[in-house]
């Protein structure tokens, strides 16, 4: 049961995007909101553009009908000049409403860039478990900057092209009604062809950006773990897997150009129909004397007016589509789960971090109906070093993480320093725990940058605490200074040094409650020791939780707990425990005919 679930664990790409175009269009709109004066001013100057160039349409009708027809070169050239001045305040207006346009759609992108990352902050822990990390950088990256070039040029087309496409039916079925209503009825095919087309465009567009996206998500993943890949061997397995990726994304492309090879020159055929009517019914009129030359040369211009920019918006309709699909996908990520609706809303209590903790029945699940604690119960009271100890996967970390509240329990409750955990403001919670990981991280940057962060109050003690740890010594005997670089991920770090950096990193920050989740199993046991007692300096009288699997380092511990598939079955001091004979005996045995 619990295999057949775990291979549902990842979730599936695109998993949300179910909805239509108008959620879309509403979520991108909330973006534009802050600038919608400008947006709004910039539609009004796009519109009195086409209004301006459908007049400049008509007008040279008039300059046919009652100049060149009537060879009168005064009111020729009076017109002409008419329409030169219509087509360059036309153009003007169309080129300031454009600017606008750019000018708040960027606004609003850098807003949604901000917002991406802001949410990132927010999102739940459980997100990040399920989703590889490629696809996450991929919204972040790929799709942004898809969303950016639709805002940036395709947007503009778009709006002008609609704009400029209803003036000028109007202005049509307002010179004749019924030419108009004729042309009108040439773009049936080219909407009905639309219509049909468009759950196939997005079916091929999702595809493609799927496909990209795990292509990317394969990518990270290689790269991440290149070292592996080079020891074991297995380059080619990655390649092997890789260009089945590739293979996948390049079939989603073929797809959508293949069905784009024939549906856009169609697109841009049915576009032109209008004015093949127009030629055949208006030519036929105007041979008949049913309609003036000059009314004919306006429609022509109409027809024009609104055809080109039509037939440059299919043209580029994969794009804008291509477009729309990463907004969608923005929108997705943007909609995932945020802290809040998992833990539920952040709580006020700032309580001062003087008191104990305690689990009462704590249960808890990652994926439904897994439990990986069950009714857990333990209380610590204040001061007091404890030691977890478990085979792997019996729950520590899980147990921690609680306590950062990085993820929800379902069942129970957890009190610290005399509150409900669930009552905290969690960013209070977090400011006064002291992690360090079993995976020790680091940033580009220098040494200083990432032992100190923020911290900037630096007492006698923190001073005295990582002398004893040993940092300065260790810097020394390295030829290195707090100014000297960590490349990203500590790459130039061994394991122990990481780890070593980290706590000196924790023991600056003065936490009131330190968490040690094998914090010191890749430091030697010489190093471990003034760990241990720069620890008990900073530490002393305040809260410790120490996991290890090297159990000697526990004896000083007040209390050890012992895991066992998510609940505590032990708890004593290490003597207590030894003499017991219980499960810590047997593990502290294993531990020892190992070495042995
Ligand atoms: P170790 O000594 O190896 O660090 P642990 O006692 O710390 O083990 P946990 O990390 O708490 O064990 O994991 C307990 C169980 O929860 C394991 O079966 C693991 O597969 C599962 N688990 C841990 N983290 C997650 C997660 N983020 N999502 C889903 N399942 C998880
Ligand atoms: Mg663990």
């Amino acid at each position: 049961m619990r295999q057949h679930k775990k291979k549902f664990y990842f979730e599936k790409d695109d998993y949300h995007l179910e909805g239509s175009l108008l959620d879309l269009t509403k979520g991108l709109l909330k973006f534009l909101s802050p600038y919608k004066r400008s947006f709004l001013f910039a539609l009004i100057l796009i519109f009195l553009s086409s209004l301006l160039a459908m007049i400049s349409a008509r007008i040279m009708g008039l300059l046919v009908d009652e100049g060149l027809s009537q060879k009168d070169f005064g009111t020729s050239m009076k017109w002409g000049l008419v329409i030169l001045i219509l087509e360059a305040l036309s153009l003007l207006g169309l080129w300031r409403g454009r600017y606008s346009l750019v000018k708040a759609s960027s606004n609003s992108l850098l807003d949604i860039r901000k917002n991406v990352f802001k949410d990132l902050q927010f999102i739940s822990m459980s997100y990040f478990d399920k989703q590889p990390e490629g696809r996450t950088v991929t919204r972040m990256t790929h799709d942004i900057e898809s969303l950016e070039d639709f805002f940036s040029g395709s947007l503009g087309r778009l709006l002008n092209a609609l704009i400029l496409f209803i003036v000028s039916i109007f202005a049509m079925l307002l010179t004749n009604l019924n030419l108009g209503l004729t042309l009108l009825a040439g773009l049936i095919p080219v909407f009905i062809l639309t219509y049909f087309s468009r759950t196939k465009v997005r079916f091929l567009n999702h595809q493609i950006s799927r496909y990209n996206s795990a292509l990317n998500a394969k990518l990270s993943e290689y790269l991440r773990g290149v070292m592996t890949l080079r020891i074991f061997g297995w380059e080619n397995w990655s390649l092997n897997h890789y260009g089945k990726a590739i293979e996948k994304h390049k079939q989603s492309f073929l797809r959508a150009n293949i069905f784009y090879a024939w549906n856009r020159p169609l697109t841009n055929f049915l576009c032109t129909l209008p004015i093949i009517l127009l030629f055949w019914f208006g030519g036929l009129k105007v041979l008949n004397g049913a309609l003036e030359l000059g009314l004919f040369v306006a429609f022509i211009r109409y027809c024009e007016r609104f055809t080109t920019p039509l037939a440059n918006v299919t043209r580029e309709i994969q794009q804008i589509q291509q477009s729309l699909t990463s907004g969608e996908r923005i929108l997705s990520f943007l909609n995932a789960k945020k802290e809040r609706e998992t833990l539920g809303e952040d709580g006020h209590s700032e309580p001062a971090p003087k008191g104990g903790i305690s689990f009462q029945n704590v249960s808890m699940y990652y994926t439904l109906d897994q439990w990986i604690l069950k009714d857990l119960n333990f209380t610590i009271r204040p001061g007091e070093k404890i030691g977890l100890v478990g085979k792997t996967g019996s729950g520590k970390t899980t147990t921690l993480n609680l306590l950062g509240r990085l993820y929800p329990f379902q069942k129970g409750t957890i009190s610290i320093w005399g509150h409900d955990i669930k009552s905290f403001k969690r960013s209070h919670l977090r400011k006064n725990i002291g992690f360090v990981s079993q995976k020790a991280l680091f940033f580009k940057g220098t040494i200083k940058e990432n032992i100190f962060l923020e911290v900037t109050e630096f007492d006698s003690k923190k001073e005295i605490a990582l002398k004893q740890l040993g940092l300065y010594q260790w810097l020394k005997e390295k030829g290195l200074t707090l100014d000297s670089p960590i490349l990203e991920n500590g790459s130039n770090l061994s394991e122990g040094e990481k780890q070593f950096l980290s706590i000196s990193r924790v023991l600056i920050q003065n936490p009131a409650l330190l968490i040690l989740d094998e914090a010191t199993a890749h430091i030697d046991i010489k190093n471990e020791e003034k760990i241990q007692m720069a620890l008990d300096l900073i530490m002393e009288n305040k809260t410790c939780l120490i996991v290890a699997h090297r159990l000697h380092t526990l004896r000083n511990c007040d209390r050890i707990f012992v895991f066992k598939d998510g609940g505590l079955i032990e708890e004593g001091n290490h003597e207590e425990l030894i003499n017991k004979k219980g499960e810590f005996y047997h593990l502290s045995h294993e531990t020892l005919k190992f070495k042995g």
